[in-house]
């Protein structure tokens, strides 16, 4: 099975973050981003659904303006408690 294939069954089970995805398989977040990337246009009818960044401190939600990058500091509270992106499949 080639990485991407273990990915898309991945994110079929649970929902996981690019940083979470990069650790499991050892590889960078640059990698990771190509892949779902690639996935999300590969596994239709199905969909990568990306569950945006959040400040865990004010519930600020961050926009989609990326969908690589976790926002380091939160614009509304200035706190640095960010949950990141959450990629799943459906
Ligand atoms: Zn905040």
């Amino acid at each position: 099975m080639t990485r991407r294939q273990q990915i898309i069954e991945t994110l079929q089970q649970n929902k996981q973050s690019a940083q979470q995805l990069a650790n499991y398989f050892q590889t960078t977040l640059k990698e990771i981003i190509g892949d779902l990337e690639h996935i999300g246009k590969s596994i239709k009818p199905k969909k990568l659904k990306v569950e945006p960044a959040y400040c865990k401190s004010c519930n600020f939600i961050f926009k989609e303006r990326s969908k690589v990058s976790k926002p380091s500091k939160c614009p509304r509270c200035k706190s640095e408690w960010i949950e990141a992106q959450m990629f799943s499949i459906q």
